[in-house]
């Protein structure tokens, strides 16, 4: 079983500040972490691997730095992992990541289980999983709790949903996303962070994904960033004074000022 694990690395704080000329966030500075969610993708597909064998993969596309992201999860038992990294990804939306990534798992030709997180915590769309499949032209299911059964060309599972789950079969290649139900993330082993130090990551950028630049990054991009902005914090409460008869009568004032009663 070939199995692909699509991971995003984010910003590990919500003290993030905002760039008002470029309407993007400041990641300098910042701690970057694995995508929590992305963390049970990963678990998901090693414990796949040793109980039926085969390899799994991970992908990513970001900045250089999220290579620490990838020798991460080497430590957590993936086998080989990808960096797509190139200045023509730069300001991509969720459908030119979706592309990139869907020109990555072609290129790898032998996929047949493709695992995402259910969303990420930084742009939080919960996007790119099932655009990812449409661009595959393979079925997609989300929110999946649990692998009840998989084998040569089938997968069944239990998908949560509001009032309780499901039970989907598909045929694969196929891809999910997971909900932390699915199983509990195992920590990196000390064999497994040997082994991701000296671990060779491929890196991908347009020429090896044979794209034109056109169809990834900003220009490939359907939709753009106007602005992006902090809400305002307006505190305006005005405590009412007097015995709770008064206070009755001034907020019933106050109410018919406002047109209210
Ligand atoms: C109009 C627009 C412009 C943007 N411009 C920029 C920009 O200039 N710079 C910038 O850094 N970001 C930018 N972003 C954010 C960037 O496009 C998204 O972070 C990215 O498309 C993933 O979307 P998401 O975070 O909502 O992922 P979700 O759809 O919530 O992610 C679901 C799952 O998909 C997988 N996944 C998501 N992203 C990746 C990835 N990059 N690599 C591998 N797997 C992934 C993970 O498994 C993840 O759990 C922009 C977004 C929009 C909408």
């Amino acid at each position: 079983m070939n199995i692909v694990v699509c991971l995003k690395q984010v910003p590990g704080t919500t003290e993030v500040k905002i760039d008002p000329q470029t309407n993007t966030l400041i990641r300098q500075g910042i701690e970057n972490i694995i995508n929590p969610f992305d963390t049970y993708a990963i678990e998901e597909g090693v414990r796949l691997k040793e109980k039926d064998g085969g390899k799994v993969t991970v992908i990513t596309m970001g900045p250089s730095q999220a290579e620490a992201a990838l020798r991460e999860s080497i430590s957590l038992g993936i086998d080989e992992a990808i960096l797509l990294c190139d200045n023509a990804f730069r300001g991509a939306d969720t459908w030119a990541t979706a592309f990139t990534l869907s020109c990555a798992v072609k290129k790898l030709q032998q996929y047949d289980l493709i695992i995402c997180g259910r969303q990420t915590i930084d742009g939080d769309t919960g996007q790119v999983g099932p655009e990812l499949a449409e661009m595959l032209d393979i079925p997609f299911i989300a929110y999946v709790g649990q692998i009840e059964e998989i084998k040569d060309g089938y997968l069944r599972v239990r998908r949560m949903v509001e009032e309780g789950h499901e039970i989907l079969e598909t045929t694969l290649p196929a891809v999910i996303t997971v909900a932390k139900e699915i199983n509990v993330p195992r920590l990196p082993s000390l064999r497994g962070i040997m082994k991701s130090k000296s671990a060779k990551i491929d890196t991908w950028g347009i020429r090896e994904l044979g794209v034109e630049e056109s169809m990834v990054g900003l220009p490939g991009s359907s939709t753009q960033v106007i602005k992006i902005f902090f809400p305002q914090r307006v505190h305006q409460a005005e405590m009412l004074e007097g015995n709770p008869e008064k206070q009755v009568d001034t907020l019933i004032d106050r109410l018919k000022s406002a047109g209210l009663c």
